[in-house]
């Protein structure tokens, strides 16, 4: 945050060598800041306690006298074991202490001694690590010392030493960069002395109210970005501001096959309003599977056609593709809206004419994959893009497909619930809507574990269900980062499942397919000539096939929570009762706990919730599409609270017209302007 510091080298600190910077350098410190703000993960308690109160197993500091001369074995030359009794009131106790046999001169009967070690209260043992005699030159006796996270060439001491030295030549420099109200409406510790005090706090409170400040000052500046962004996107106000009549869109709600859920109008409602808006609207909508986002797109679609723009759907897969394209046609057709369709299997005629009319604004929606969003596509007015199961794409693909129009308004879809927790970090510069609620009617799917010695069990339930008139959905075990080999495993199920059952067919999809025959398979699989589909994760998102009824999931395990709980969704589609089963042998507890998880919930939000917890957010997301941000002291779950005061006060300040003039204001701005959200003209 500190200009000033960030323009010195850490070697200006007494005591770093070149060799010492560059350990310092692994662990990201490169300047005197990055160093003071190096802060501790815990402190080790040095306090003097009542040995009495102390748990078995515990480490503790306590204060005594010698009381019989030590007693030294040694093992070789450089390995010992020393003990000596020592009476810390009311006890009489014995001090083990290992390899520390050049204190035994020091050691008398009669002498005052601190000690800190492991205490095993029934041995009434001190196991000592670390001793203070009078008039030795450390004190850290009475103090919390800081911990680090080091590496192995480091150690917690000069570590200790060296950050105390930077604040001792370079404290004076730190300076305060909240504004004046928000310190003092938390009553937060002035920055100098946080800074000071979470590295050497006097006791375990100061220590927190120190951290507490540092972390709300983290988190602070994360959302002041993005509400800045946000607010400034608005005030650019560069959009599309699309114009038509509500009634319209009503009319065509009115005429679909089913009711609306009242989560489903009121998303409608937001994101209408966001298109009549001049700014551009950027929202992300989440909603579980089978939540029914796709008519939702289809009503934004369509107001955006009827204020005379093209919209664009875009999708991670073909076979998605195609069912949102005959879904869009069949809700469009009675409006005479033209759907298109661009996928990268089009045949080089088909592609020339899809872009002519495209172009020429003969096709109202296009929907595709990432065929969409080539060079040679040209758009007449693109007003909206819409993209299905975002956590498919990069960034990147979404701002490229955005160029193409006049800053089109986008809505970003996805059935990965994100957790309230990861979304204000996450999607803090999206507006979110969400789907609470699935069409009524729906039966929750009844989810089971097996173990692989059960597998003749799910065949004969399979067939069971297949005589009834179901169908069935085999996944395949996943092999990370090698889809050759998932290949191979679904050829090899495929194999075993023909066999199971020769009575029926069995169809197989994976990724290495062609896609004409990939189609043909789906296709094959929507007009149930095909009973039981072996498949990879291709089939992850979006399929809607309602006679499906079993889901069958090898090495269950394998997959994470939200993958399995995407998988699951393709059945429980229809009016039958839907089964899930997921074949695992879960070796340890964690294992079994995801496992459980499945079992007990059908709620992607809960799934969500419980997945974070089990895996961390790190891992939540997957590292490749994480987009998570990394905190220095701030931890997502933990914090929370503060995130969400961080959040509201960012969103209050930048609200404030006063924000972007005041003088009080202009380091807050500065910062914006080295973060290039703020281009330079607008600083004044
Ligand atoms: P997802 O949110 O997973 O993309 P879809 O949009 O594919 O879900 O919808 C799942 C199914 O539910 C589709 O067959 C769709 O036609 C149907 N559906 C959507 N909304 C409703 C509703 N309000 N009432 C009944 N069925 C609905
Ligand atoms: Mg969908």
């Amino acid at each position: 945050m500190n200009n000033d510091l960030h323009a010195y080298p850490v070697r200006a600190v007494k005591g770093v060598t070149p060799a010492k910077a560059k350990e310092l350098e692994a662990l990201s410190i490169g300047t005197v800041a990055d160093l003071i703000e190096y802060y501790p993960f815990r402190y080790e308690d040095y306090h003097i306690r009542d040995l009495a109160a102390v748990k078995d197993g515990e480490k503790v500091t306590v204060q005594g006298k010698i009381y019989s001369e030590p007693v030294l074995q040694m093992y070789g030359r450089s390995k010992s074991r020393m003990t000596c009794k020592v009476y810390i009131d009311p006890l009489f106790i014995s001090a083990v202490m290992f390899n520390r046999h050049f204190l035994k001169d020091r050691l008398h009967p009669g002498q005052d001694i601190v000690l800190t070690g492991k205490w095993d209260g029934r041995r009434l043992q001190l196991i000592v690590s670390e001793t203070e005699l009078p008039g030795g030159s450390s004190s850290q006796t009475g103090t919390l010392q800081p911990v680090y996270s080091i590496t192995a060439a480091l150690t917690q001491k000069w570590m200790r030493k060296t950050i105390q030295q930077g604040i001792v030549q370079f404290g004076a420099l730190v300076t305060e960069v909240l504004p004046v109200p928000i310190v003092d409406k938390y009553g937060f510790m002035p920055r100098k002395q946080a800074v000071y005090r979470i590295h050497h706090p006097d006791d375990a409170a100061e220590g927190k109210q120190a951290r507490r400040r540092l972390v709300y000052e983290e988190l602070f500046f994360f959302q002041l970005k993005m509400h800045a962004f946000r607010a400034l996107q608005r005030k650019r106000a560069d959009g599309v501001a699309h114009e038509f009549d509500n009634e319209v869109v009503r009319q065509f709600v009115r005429g679909l096959p089913f009711k609306l859920t009242d989560s489903q109008k009121k998303v409608i409602g937001e994101i209408l309003h966001d298109l009549k808006q001049p700014y551009c609207m950027n929202r992300l909508l989440q909603g579980d599977v089978g939540a029914g986002k796709t008519v939702v797109a289809a009503a934004a679609l369509f107001a955006t056609v009827r204020a005379g723009c093209q919209g664009a759907l875009m999708v991670p897969t073909e076979i998605l593709a195609e069912q949102h394209k005959k879904s869009l046609d069949k809700l469009f057709e009675p409006y005479g809206v033209q759907v298109g369709l661009l996928t990268g299997s089009a045949t080089d005629r088909q592609r020339r004419e899809t872009l002519a009319a495209l172009h020429m604004g003969l096709i109202d929606v296009v929907v595709g994959t990432h065929a969409l969003i080539q060079d040679d596509v040209l758009f007449r007015k693109l007003g909206l893009v819409v993209t299905d199961e975002q956590h498919r794409f990069g960034v990147n693909q979404r701002s490229v497909l955005r160029r193409k129009g006049m800053n089109p308004d986008v809505l970003t879809m996805t059935a990965t619930p994100i957790p309230r927790t990861l979304a204000i970090t996450a999607f803090g510069d999206l507006d979110v809507s969400t789907l609470r609620e699935l069409p009524q009617g729906r039966k929750p799917i009844k989810t089971y574990a097996l173990g692989h010695d059960k597998l003749d069990r799910v065949i004969a339930f399979i067939r069971r269900e297949v005589l009834e008139g179901r169908q069935a959905y085999v996944i395949c075990p996943l092999i990370e980062e090698s889809e050759k080999l998932d290949v191979q495993n679904a050829i090899d199920v495929h194999v075993q499942m023909s066999h199971a059952f020769p009575d029926f067919r069995v169809g197989l999809l994976h990724g290495r397919m062609p896609t004409q025959e990939k189609d043909a398979v789906m296709n094959e699989f929507k007009e149930k000539r095909v009973q039981v589909l072996v498949s990879t994760t291709v089939i992850e998102v979006g399929v809607d096939v309602p006679n499906a009824t079993v889901m069958v999931i090898y090495d269950a395990i394998r997959f994470g929570l939200s993958q399995l709980h995407q998988l699951r969704g393709r059945v429980g589609r229809g009016e039958h009762q839907s089964f899930c089963i997921l074949i695992a042998d879960p070796k340890n507890e964690t294992a079994k706990e995801r496992l459980r998880v499945m079992t007990e919930t059908n709620d992607g939000f809960e799934i969500a919730r419980r997945d974070l917890e089990l895996r961390g957010p790190g891992d939540f997301f997957g590292t490749k599409q994480s987009g998570l941000p990394e905190f220095k002291l701030a931890d997502l779950m933990s914090d929370f609270e503060t995130m969400e005061q961080a959040r509201d006060d960012s969103a209050d300040l930048v609200a404030d017209p006063g924000f972007w003039t005041s003088a009080d204001m202009l380091p807050l701005r500065e910062f914006l302007q080295r973060e290039q959200i703020l281009d330079g003209e607008q600083l004044d």
